[in-house]
């Protein structure tokens, strides 16, 4: 049996004159239902024939030349560019260096203390991813500073209370777990006020929520490339720094390609003029080019109207869930107010793995997180609100 909701018909009406909804076809989906585009975003149809370009096309005819007449060299600043346009930055302030997000946040988070160096604090949240915390963890012991973990709630009392200990805080816009949104001006205003550098973890947030990262006035920033952005599986991580930092910013991983002039091959590290000295080494150029193609109808939707309508799926499934199994839905973890959060949605589910396990043999991903938390995520181009019912149906079967 299929649920209609009260609010199914008119949801259905407007589902059909939805700009976006016309771009499922643009993905390769294989029947199944995607709602962990948080996790690993889905493929396009045509990023085969895009990658057999490069390769016939461009490799195989130009071998080594494909550096210089093909724009390989630039591509790490030319995707950066693009992603720009996504997270509210002008234009060469965002590069794709190659690297992972861990890698990446490395190399921001010395940075940022090397800023600072007259403090001892690095402040994170407890909640953060736990690689973030790793990696600054180990920055912390590498630069003798000492890395004070607070929970979520408690961060910006911290800034407020104690920021001129503080040298650099590490935080995010989404919490990855409860889907919960941090207001980013507020928060950066904070480490301003205080006289710290505020760096932002946008992995949940990039190519599904505005972080308008100019206007917010954020000091340093990194980010996924293979979530929401849908670069691939391993698709490489990005690197924000705002033009007035740029001239200042040290980075750790000082590689040949951050390098003034790298194909001089001179003894000495001389950092290069503006984002570049963010790069390391050679750039991936295949997983480049995974990245670029899955930019394209991100950029032509516009980051404002994927914000839009990733809510009113989110606002979707509640009003289903709310509907068919009221019990699950008072299990929500997330804010209910959809502004307050991210793309994805938490819900309490005895058993949770084994949910999960029983959608995916049904043709739907979710990702759960032990103990008992399912995460829904609604990528705004590859999910409808057809997906959506099937997955509550389904959902009031097996769990
Ligand atoms: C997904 C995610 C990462 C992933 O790190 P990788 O090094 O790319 O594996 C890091 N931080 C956050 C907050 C994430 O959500």
């Amino acid at each position: 049996m299929t649920i209609q909701p009260k609010l199914g018909d008119e949801g259905s009406r407007r589902e059909k004159i939805d700009p976006l909804s016309s771009c499922l076809d643009e993905y390769a989906l294989d029947g199944r239902i995607h709602l962990n585009g948080n996790s690993l975003g889905a493929p396009r149809h045509n990023l085969v024939p895009a990658l057999e370009r490069l390769v016939s096309g461009q490799w195989a005819p130009l071998q080594v030349r494909g550096w210089f007449h093909e724009g390989w060299l630039e591509l790490p600043r030319t995707i950066g560019d693009k992603l720009g346009a996504l997270l509210g930055a002008a234009p060469g302030q965002v590069v794709v260096a190659g690297e992972t997000t861990s890698t990446t946040l490395f190399n921001v988070l010395v940075a940022a203390c090397r800023l600072r160096s007259d403090r001892p604090v690095l402040l994170a949240e407890q909640e953060s991813f736990p690689t973030d915390l790793y990696i600054a963890a180990s920055v912390a012991r590498l630069l003798d500073r000492d890395l004070v973990a607070v929970p979520r709630a408690d961060l910006d009392i911290r800034l407020r209370d104690h920021g001129d200990q503080v040298a650099a805080a590490l935080t995010s816009p989404v919490d990855f777990r409860t889907g919960e949104r941090r207001d980013i001006g507020a928060t950066t205003a904070l480490c301003h006020h205080a006289g710290a550098i505020s760096v932002w973890d946008l992995s949940h947030a990039a190519g599904v929520l505005p972080v308008d990262l100019d206007a917010n006035d954020v000091d340093l920033a990194v980010g996924c490339g293979y979530k929401y952005l849908g670069g691939g599986p391993g698709a490489p991580a990005f690197t924000y720094v705002p033009a007035r930092h740029q001239p200042d910013v040290d980075f750790p991983l000082a590689g040949w390609h951050g390098h003034a002039r790298p194909f001089t091959m001179v003894p000495g590290f001389e950092p290069a003029d503006g984002i570049d000295r963010a790069r390391t080494g050679t750039p991936p150029v295949l997983s480049l080019a995974g990245l670029d193609h899955a930019l394209d109808p991100l950029l032509e939707a516009g980051i404002e109207a994927l914000y839009r309508r990733s809510r009113e799926l989110s606002d979707y499934f509640l009003a289903c869930l709310e509907e068919s199994r009221p019990d699950l839905a008072r299990q929500l973890v997330s804010p209910r107010d959809a502004r307050r959060r991210g793309g994805h949605l938490a819900v309490r589910v005895p058993d949770a793995e084994r949910v999960e396990h029983e959608l995916a043999e049904r043709g739907v991903h979710v990702d759960s997180r032990p103990p008992d938390l399912i995460r829904f995520a609604f990528a705004p181009l590859y999910v409808t609100k057809d997906h959506i019912r099937q997955v509550v149906d389904i959902l009031t079967a097996v769990a």
